[in-house]
């Protein structure tokens, strides 16, 4: 079996106990045959900061782009607040995406039945709920130019961003998630603002073409962010994998996120461009930060560590068995009872990371037989 090199940056705060938790299946995965890999860990936020005076070295940067695919934990804390801005733990994880050119970010919103009580609604909308939101990673109004403040003559500012898109950055992100819909159940909606935006206008015409030139079997339809949004709310069910821009995706994945019950079950992976090597670049990490209230306790929940890791062999490596046997442990693990303090209803026993990391191995173990 092919052996796979993969670089863990724990990071900060909670990210190396959701590592260590890592660690637990990946020794499962191999004691299995599922799969196999080499691992190397480098320093990445804060804890790269305090050993190399930044937050990313060009060392780790060269380990990243050599490796087949990278696991982040989370980086950031109190202890790096009075940093310079252009040295804070988060510019390590951004010098990453950018310089890995990581443009498409899928975040998986799933709600397990053992955790619908968890979702902000009810049971029956969001049951079985299990959308791919795939969001433009690197391009539109986070990065557009103008980017400014400016002083008024008359006194008052003036604030600009400016967003804007090319049909390559678009097309390259409609290609993404046809070829995720082609995988799941053949249906792509797309959210933009063509009704008061030229950059949706380009948006939906681009999408439109994609489709029509490359994916006759996909299903597709057009929706306006805002209605979407709704959408999510009302009855999110009716989506299977929703693509958009940079912005629209940072709101509604976040919505999408609370329907799922915790920020600690959120697994993420943004992808980059098929290398040389035939493989995409890849990095895959939890959605959410560092928790500092919880760090160093054993209170952290591992699922978005491990489901990052279960993305990561789908749509790294293509080991859909071990993606689906290592997804399915999960499911068990929380069916068979096992929470984390997070997703613990009231009263209910709560066990720690590494507790809940060891449930999922053994989940794991069971499934292989
Ligand atoms: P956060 O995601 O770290 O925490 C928000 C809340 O969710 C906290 O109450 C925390 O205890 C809880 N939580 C988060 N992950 C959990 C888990 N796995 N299990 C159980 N509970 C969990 O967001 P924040 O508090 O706004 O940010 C803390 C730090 O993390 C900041 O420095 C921020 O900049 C950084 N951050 C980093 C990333 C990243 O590395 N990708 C993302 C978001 C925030």
């Amino acid at each position: 079996m092919a052996s796979y090199k993969l670089l863990l940056l724990p990071g900060d705060g909670i990210g190396p106990e959701v590592a260590g938790g890592l660690k637990v299946v990946l020794d499962t995965l191999a004691e299995t045959g599922l799969a196999t890999f080499e691992t190397e860990t480098d320093l990445v936020g804060g804890c790269a900061i305090d050993a190399h005076g930044v937050p990313l070295a060009d060392t780790t940067l060269q380990r990243a782009k050599d490796a087949d695919a990278i696991l982040l934990g989370a980086v950031g804390g109190p202890k790096w607040a009075g940093v310079a801005y252009e040295n804070r733990p988060e510019a390590g994880l951004l010098r990453l995406r950018k310089d890995l050119d990581l443009f498409a970010n899928l975040r998986p919103a799933i709600c397990y039945p053992a955790l619908a009580e968890a979702s902000a609604l009810k049971r029956e909308l969001v049951e079985g709920l299990d959308i791919m939101i795939v969001r433009e990673l690197t391009g539109g109004v986070y990065f557009g130019e103008p980017k400014e403040i400016t002083e008024l003559p008359g006194g008052g500012k003036r604030a600009v961003d400016t967003q804007v898109y090319t049909s390559a950055e678009i097309e390259r992100i409609a290609h993404v998630a046809f070829d995720l819909a082609g995988k799941r159940s053949g249906r792509v909606a797309s959210a933009e603002k063509h009704n008061v935006m030229k950059t949706g206008v380009l948006w939906k015409e681009v999408v439109t073409r994609v489709h029509s030139e490359h994916y006759a079997g996909i299903e597709l339809e057009h929706v306006l962010a805002d209605n979407c949004a709704m959408q999510l709310v009302r009855r999110p069910k009716q989506f299977d994998v929703l693509v958009t821009d940079n912005l629209f995706g940072d709101v509604l994945s976040d919505i999408a996120a609370m329907l799922t019950g915790s920020l600690g079950m959120l697994p993420s992976a943004s992808l980059g461009a098929v290398d040389d090597r035939g493989l995409r670049r890849a990095l895959y990490e939890p959605v959410h930060g560092s928790a500092p209230d919880i760090a160093g306790q054993d209170k952290a929940n591992p699922i978005a560590m491990i489901g990052s890791l279960a993305m990561c062999l789908r749509y790294s490596f293509g080991l859909g068995e071990a993606a689906d046997a290592l997804d399915g442990a999960i499911t068990d693990a929380l069916a068979g009872g096992a929470r984390t303090a997070d997703i613990a209803s009231n009263g209910a026993d709560a066990i720690g990371t590494k507790a809940m990391a060891q449930a999922i191995a053994a989940a794991l173990k069971h499934r292989a037989g």
